[in-house]
């Protein structure tokens, strides 16, 4: 503009010297064209101070602007106010990502350049950074980088070697001489005059990069700027840490949480069949009584289901089919399922079913039957057809009821009651249903722990040779001390623990402790001759797949040499699946353990083939002995009982001697392995009296 002024003035003042030349002007005119030419004179002088007037005043906008703007020179503690806002709004950041939003804003508030960047470098490899730009706060978003690649020259090998000496990187004037011309190479067609570059360190390397540019004029950074980003740089390092951490520990917390579910969970549904398990079913059971308690309108309905025979279809078809038959019985129940009906596996074949809110009893009598029917359809398991059925008990709940686990016994107590008119049926309780049920179910429920709280206990019968009566070995028999009742006979307690399948635990606890109790005797007394023990093994220990393992673990575990140990196996669990027992059978004889057949005589065995099976000794029942002096009959099976054995070269215990006559009668009839066994010679002992009994033989 100024040369077009200065221009067009001189372009007027040579047409003004031109008009004074003419010689047509009379003085007058000339004297005014002269006037015209001062005047543009003036002007020009005007326009000359006009603009040092303007430049000046821009001079001076510009050092306001300065002096208004940039602080240059805030104490110590206004940065550390400015720093102490910015980490509180830093601190409310729960992600990363949040964190470096904020950051870059605040920073920008702050400051007021024209753009800053956060930038985490590619974790990998530095030099491989190719990570785009995600966080910037931007003046102008014509300059916005967001998305893009940062600028070559922060992610340059050489640049980023220097974040080793100092944290931050200070340009105020890009084509400054001294300043690397890498940098200006990749930052001048940006526009970028000015540049602070701070690291955000992770340990010895670089997390990343806070960078802030000035755009188009030359920014002087300031002292305490560059504090405050320093520590800024640090504060990011120390807070990415954290939520680093937090993630990490979160993910922690998930997994933890996940495996308390599934814990829970384990601890309240059954493995087998995934029904709640009788702690669920329980704690069920007591809420729903609390309500009724609560409230006498509350009336629920406990259905106890037993499977029927449940045990022989285990011996006949193994326990893995047994217990794909249970997840089957469970699938057919689980159909009765609803808001207000809770089916539950409460034992081994034993499942219970709560209904809430019912209609009328004929609603959940109606259910029992659905049920009923819905068993009594064949199973196709592992093409095995299998025909079952259910016997239930139910029972209505009742204020006189004072715990929730006696309507529990009830339903119990009313199944028993139904299978005794036939299974596949149901009962209603009535309180009539006789007492002796309460106290089986009573057993029931204490024989659960009686293992575990030590009330079992062995005693041992001993057992003598025919002729001089000579110690041979003791049977062992079991004993249960009620902590109430006292002595309870194994006849009433064995029958419920074959049913709950407790036996087989007990059983393995009969055989080691009868084993360690062997031991003792060896050890107490060496110069006697081998004492050899008799165990009782029930059927459910038999069928058990790992039976003969199990018996092979033990007694080599207690180093006890396996022909002394006698297991006596009754006639009829080898009756009942001669398959399975014959295998057994052959599978006991070669690891060396004697095989008893117990209750000799009581079962239907014919003898021909018990020709083929591997048997030590016959133990003749106490029900032929105790006829012997008086029943002729009895006194002929005994007669072929002792023919065939000592055909096929086994061994006879007489039991159950009670008199001298019925010992007389076995020693008229003499045979060299005939020993005996009864009250005659001796009760059952405990420990202290069996070994006294060891001691006077010796
Ligand atoms: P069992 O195997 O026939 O045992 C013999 C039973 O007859 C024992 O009864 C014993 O005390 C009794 N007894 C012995 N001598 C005489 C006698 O002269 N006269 C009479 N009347 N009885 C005599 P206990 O101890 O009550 O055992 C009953 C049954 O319980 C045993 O019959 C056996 O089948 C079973 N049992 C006992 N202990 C165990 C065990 O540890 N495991 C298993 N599975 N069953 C056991
Ligand atoms: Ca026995
Ligand atoms: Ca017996």
């Amino acid at each position: 503009m100024r040369k077009d002024f200065s221009e067009s003035l001189l372009e007027l003042f040579s047409l003004v010297d031109n008009l004074i030349a003419s010689e047509q002007l009379n003085s007058q005119q000339q004297d005014n064209l002269q006037n015209i030419k001062s005047l543009g004179e003036n002007l020009g002088k005007y326009f000359d101070h006009a603009e040092r007037e303007i430049s000046s005043l821009k001079q001076r906008i510009k050092q306001l602007y300065q002096s208004n703007q940039y602080i240059d020179s805030r104490n110590e503690n206004e940065v550390d106010t400015l720093l102490a806002l910015v980490f509180a709004r830093m601190r409310q950041s729960i992600t990363i990502d949040e964190l470096l939003e904020t950051v870059v804003l605040e920073i920008h508030q702050l400051l007021h350049n024209d753009h800053v960047i956060a930038y985490q470098l590619s974790q990998q490899s530095l030099e491989e950074s190719n990570l785009f730009i995600g966080y910037e706060s931007v003046s102008d978003p014509a300059r916005s980088l967001l998305e893009q690649r940062l600028p070559t020259i922060y992610t340059d090998p050489e640049w980023l070697e220097r974040y080793q000496t100092s944290i931050s990187q200070i340009v105020n004037d890009i084509d400054a001489p001294n300043v690397d011309p890498k940098l200006r190479e990749s930052l001048s067609p940006l526009g970028v005059k000015s540049v602070i570059a701070v690291a955000i360190p992770s340990g010895k390397k670089l997390w990343g990069l806070l960078v802030l540019h000035q755009y188009d004029v030359v920014r002087e950074w300031q002292s305490w700027e560059v504090e405050l980003l320093e520590k800024l740089g640090t504060q990011l390092t120390i807070s990415i840490h954290q939520l680093q951490l937090l993630v990490k520990s979160d993910s922690i917390r998930v997994e933890r949480d996940q495996i308390i579910a599934r814990l829970h969970y384990s601890q309240l549904h059954d493995s087998l069949t995934g029904l709640p398990n009788r702690d669920s079913f329980m704690s069920l059971l007591d809420l729903a009584f609390t309500k009724l308690q609560t409230n006498s309108n509350r009336n629920f309905a406990v259905l106890f289901i037993d499977c029927d025979r449940f045990q022989s279809i285990n011996d006949n078809f193994g326990i893995s089919i047994g217990d794909q038959l249970l997840q089957e019985i469970s699938k057919r129940l689980n159909i009765y399922r609803k808001i207000n009906v809770i089916i539950a596996r409460v034992d081994s074949d034993e499942f219970a079913i709560l209904v809430e809110n019912f209609d009328s009893q004929e609603s959940v009598i109606n259910l029992a039957n659905q049920i009923l029917e819905s068993i009594k359809q064949p199973f196709l398991i592992n093409e095995n057809q299998i025909f079952t059925s259910v016997s239930i008990g139910i029972v209505i709940s009742d204020l006189e009821y004072i715990y929730a686990n006696e309507i529990l016994r009830d339903a119990n107590i009313a199944m028993h009651h139904s299978r005794r008119l036939g299974r596949g049926k149901y009962a209603l309780f009535s309180t009539d249903m006789n007492q002796g049920a309460k106290v089986r179910w009573q057993l029931e429920n204490d024989l659960r722990y009686a293992l575990e709280r030590q009330e079992f206990h062995l005693v041992y019968q001993p057992i003598v040779s025919l002729h001089q009566h000579q110690l041979t070995g003791f049977e062992t028999l079991l004993r249960w001390v009620h902590p109430l009742q006292g002595l309870i006979s194994p006849q009433e307690f064995l029958a419920i623990v074959e049913e709950t399948g407790d036996i087989i635990q007990i059983g393995y606890w009969v055989l080691e402790t009868a084993c360690n109790q062997l031991r003792q005797w060896q050890q107490d007394f060496p110069n006697i001759p081998q004492l050899t023990l008799g165990i009782n093994v029930s059927t459910l220990q038999v069928v058990q797949s790992d039976f003969v393992e199990r018996i092979q673990e033990i007694i080599t575990e207690k180093q006890i040499l396996p022909n002394l140990i006698k297991l006596e196996i009754t006639e009829s669990i080898l009756m009942e699946n001669i398959e399975v027992s014959s295998q057994k059978l052959e599978q006991l004889r070669e690891i060396g353990v004697q095989v008893h057949i117990d209750d000799f005589g009581t079962g239907f065995s014919s003898f021909s083939y018990l020709k083929n099976l591997p048997i030590d000794v016959l133990k003749i029942d106490r029900s032929f002995t105790n006829k012997v002096a008086t029943d002729i009959k009895s006194q002929r099976i005994i007669q072929s009982i002792l023919r065939l054995a000592n055909s096929l070269g086994m061994g006879i215990i007489v039991e159950g001697v009670e008199t001298s006559e019925e010992l007389e009668y076995f020693e008229s009839l003499g045979g060299s392995s005939i020993e005996v066994q009864g009250y005659f010679i001796s009760h059952p002992l405990d420990t202290d009296k069996a070994t006294q009994w060891i001691q006077t033989t010796i």
